[in-house]
């Protein structure tokens, strides 16, 4: 089978999925190679997660279009990592046998050791986060499928699992909806939640105690450890070579590990290349700030958990304006409430731009055509004068081509004024540049992320 047989395929298996699935799952699937006949097919993908998460959910389908397409009944799929990453060693889950009389209460376990003091005491997990209340949307959804995929399986195939992006975008969130998932699914699973703030106090405590053995040993009982926001481990040196230590055993262990963190591992400043390898070798996923669509979707489950009766214009109005996070939008529709509720006055566009100017006035900002070439010129690595100029090579005429894309797209200026800021060009190449993004962004995945990474960047 070659590249064209298999879009064949794709877009048959374009026409089962949802859009969303379609562009998460699929459209990155490329062929790799396969055998005379055909019968044995294999594609690449991007990650291990991703073979994972195909043969869970989509090789029967992939296999029967497969088979349909080439005529052959005897076809069959299989996958190769494109880009590989290293994994952890699976833990061998026999080294830690956890005697049913070991085992902690319920989950917010405390962890003591032998004279009975606190070593450790997780935090509670808060009920209302779960999977059934988080809403889904291109931003979040692999992030979404890869923390289902940790809470549902009882092995340790991905460790630790890291999940990163910027404040209020449901880190914590997804964290706590794996514990409960757990909690409730497999009851004598021990989860300990915790924050690396009083993960750090608790060890600094028991390095002063000179507990740190008993430290380590008091995590035997515990199947799966969270910490959350460990970027404030970063930077304390002398805790991170002892973290370190306790991370490796419990990874040796079969300890379930799930960290969330502001940024990646590799941006993670100040912490050692030793650690920041242990730390990405997992499975580590970014939570992207949700687009418009999802910022409604999210509004609108929240205004029926709240009871509220949230007219379209004002739910429109607060996915436009609130773009960075969903903290913040959840902290526009409180208020919104408890203004109505108090008043007794239903919600209207007009009281919303009143309730809510300083919040709109803080995050609504107009996009220049200047802040989208910089951020082209910083995302390619290019000069500023490279893009502005008349010269046509390769490598600049597409960078050139995306930020009059974006110029389209996110400011109100016209053709015309768009091409006279590059440079002096004519309408109909800003139009071309256009048009050529659009059909490029459903054909070529790398511009299509290129693309909504700028849009992010320039929103957020
Ligand atoms: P973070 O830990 O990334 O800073 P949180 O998990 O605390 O963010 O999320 C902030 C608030 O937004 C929480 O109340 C959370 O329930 C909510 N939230 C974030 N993302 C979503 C989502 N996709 N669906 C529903 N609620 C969300
Ligand atoms: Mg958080």
């Amino acid at each position: 089978m070659d590249g064209q047989g298999w879009s064949i395929v794709k877009e048959r298996l374009r026409a089962q999925v949802t859009a969303e699935d379609f562009e998460n799952w699929l459209e990155p699937l490329e062929v790799e190679s396969s055998n005379t006949d055909s019968s044995a097919v294999t594609l690449s993908v991007p990650s291990k997660f991703f073979v994972d998460y195909l043969q869970r959910h989509y090789t029967d389908l992939i296999q029967s279009h497969l088979r349909e397409t080439l005529n052959n009944e005897a076809a069959s799929v299989g996958y190769v990592v494109r880009a590989p990453f290293q994994n952890a060693p699976k833990a061998d889950s026999s080294a830690s046998p956890v005697a049913a009389t070991e085992l902690p209460a319920a989950n917010g376990a405390q962890v003591t050791d032998a004279s009975g003091d606190t070593l450790m005491q997780g935090g509670r997990l808060n009920p209302a986060y779960r999977f059934d209340t988080f809403v889904t949307g291109k931003s979040n959804s692999f992030a979404f499928a890869a923390a289902q995929r940790i809470a549902e399986s009882d092995d340790t195939v991905y460790n630790p699992f890291f999940l990163h992006g910027g404040v209020g975008l449901g880190k914590t969130h997804l964290m706590h909806a794996i514990g409960n998932y757990i909690t409730e699914q497999f009851p004598d699973r021990q989860v300990l939640y915790i924050s690396a703030e009083q993960f750090l106090y608790r060890f600094i405590r028991a390095l002063r105690d000179r507990k740190t053995v008993q430290f380590k040993e008091a995590f035997r009982s515990v199947d799966v450890l969270m910490i959350d926001d460990i970027q404030f481990i970063a930077g304390k040196e002398s805790t991170q070579e002892e973290f370190f230590h306790t991370f490796n055993a419990l990874v040796e262990l079969g300890k379930q590990i799930v960290l969330t963190a502001d940024r990646s591992p590799h941006e993670l400043a100040n912490i050692e290349d030793r650690l920041r390898s242990r730390l990405a070798c997992g499975l580590t996923t970014e939570i992207h700030s949700p687009d418009l669509e999802t910022r409604l979707a999210i509004l609108q489950k929240k205004a029926v958990h709240l009871g509220m009766n949230l007219p379209d214009d004002v739910a429109n109005l607060l996915a436009e304006r609130i773009t960075s996070n969903v903290r913040e939008l959840e902290g526009a529709l409180n208020r919104l409430a408890a203004h109505s509720n108090l008043t007794g006055q239903p919600i209207s566009i007009e009281g919303a731009h009143q309730q809510l100017a300083d919040m709109f006035r803080a995050s609504w900002k107009v996009i220049q055509i200047e802040d989208i070439q910089k951020a082209v010129t910083e995302h390619y690595r290019l000069r500023m004068t490279d893009l502005l100029a008349a010269r046509r090579s390769r490598h600049i005429a597409r960078p050139r081509q995306v930020a009059m894309y974006l110029c389209k797209q996110l400011t109100s200026k016209s053709f015309p004024d768009i091409g006279k800021a590059f440079g002096g060009r004519d309408h109909t190449t800003v139009i071309h540049a256009v048009r050529t993004i659009e059909k490029m962004m459903s054909t070529d995945p790398s511009i299509a992320e290129d693309v909504t990474l700028l849009e992010q960047r320039l929103q957020g």
